[in-house]
């Protein structure tokens, strides 16, 4: 079937589907200030069972499970240790500085999106009065829709435990993470999620983005690690009531949409595939479901009027010199096909 629109912005314009609606009108509520939401008890246990952690907490954001996750390992006056274009440091407004006087340690990113070991271990500063206390490693999984390979995910975390600093995953694309991986090594999705969680002390994952819940996060760690957070979490105005109607499409989303982000991965290939050879792009290949273009040479101004030309025939994308294509459950192979169309067309006049 013919979508009217192929919106390839992001991964979280999705709309839940009729199976996941029927989820959310079926979810038993209570009250989840008081604990009393089962719906939301239900997620919180699932998440943290399926990542092999003691709890979880339901967010209503990434943003704001990233906040609950520093401010509940760091104090004033800590900081953390964070790549340049990690979510937790450059697009959430520098909440962890602004709410909780902690700062980050950037570090610039390889091309593949991990920070040197080398930079991790001289960044951390030693106990001295003239630094602040360095307490935190965050690392993103997928960053950039790449896949930090699993070994150096092990060996950063063995580093920053062996220096006495927490490790937390931004890990909004988990699971797409775990498809990517699986892939690789023959494993289950889930076993490699799994795998990932659990060399970090606090793992965020979103619902919202390909998993096509409409709202949500959790935030998993010790029991412990979690009671701090849940006391953050009131703090940033994150206590929500009968919260369950969304922790039921976080929980089908986890139930039936983990296997399929493989079909998001397929579709994304086959943008990139579709775009190869178009002069004046630069398509890099994707290891999941996000395409970044590069506009090189006299394309190079051309943006404005290629996503205007896009939006004339039904596709939405975002970008200015570096385009980016998401795909995601709302998408499918003919949407693809009609945004590579619609490029080329673009390109030949
Ligand atoms: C989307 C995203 C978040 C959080 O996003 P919200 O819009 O606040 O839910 C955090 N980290 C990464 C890597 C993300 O992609």
């Amino acid at each position: 079937m013919s979508q009217a629109f192929v919106d390839l912005r992001s991964d979280t314009v999705t709309r839940p589907t009729a199976a996941m609606r029927e989820a959310m009108r079926a979810a038993p509520l209570g009250d989840d200030v008081f604990g009393d939401d089962p719906a939301v008890n239900g997620l919180q246990e699932k998440i943290a069972g399926l990542l092999g952690f003691e709890a979880a907490l339901f967010v209503p954001t990434g943003t704001q499970s990233n906040l609950c996750a520093i401010l509940s390992h760091c104090q004033r006056g800590d900081e953390y240790i964070v790549g340049q274009m990690a979510h937790c440091y450059r697009w959430e407004g520098g909440g962890a500085a602004v709410f909780g006087s902690v700062q980050p340690q950037p570090l610039n990113h390889h091309s593949d999106g991990t920070l040197a070991l080398s930079e991790i271990e001289a960044s951390i500063k030693p106990d001295d009065a003239h630094f602040a206390r360095t307490r935190l490693l965050a690392l993103e999984n997928t960053l950039g829709g790449k896949l930090l390979p699993f070994d150096y995910v092990q060996q950063a975390t063995a580093l920053a435990k062996k220096h006495g600093l927490g490790r937390h995953l931004d890990g909004a694309r988990l699971f797409n993470a775990a498809v990517a991986q699986a892939a690789q090594t023959g494993g289950s999705a889930l076993a490699e999620a799994k795998r990932i969680a659990g060399c970090f002390d606090s793992v965020s994952v979103c619902f919202s983005k390909g998993l096509g819940a409409p709202v949500g996060s959790a935030l998993c760690g010790s029991r412990e690690f979690i009671l701090r957070a849940h006391r953050i979490r009131k703090m940033a105005g994150g206590g929500m009531r009968q919260a369950g109607m969304l922790a039921a499409a976080a929980s089908h989303a986890l139930d039936h949409h983990v296997g399929r982000l493989a079909q998001d991965h397929a579709l994304a290939r086959r943008l990139a595939d579709g775009l190869a050879g178009i002069e004046g792009l630069q398509v890099e290949t994707p290891q999941t479901n996000i395409v970044f273009v590069d506009l090189t040479g006299a394309a190079r101004e051309q943006s404005a009027a290629l996503l205007k030309h896009l939006a004339g025939r039904g596709i939405r994308a975002t970008g200015l010199y570096r385009l980016r294509f998401v795909t995601h459950l709302d998408v499918d192979a003919d949407g693809v096909d009609r945004a590579v169309a619609a490029i080329r067309e673009f390109f030949r006049r």
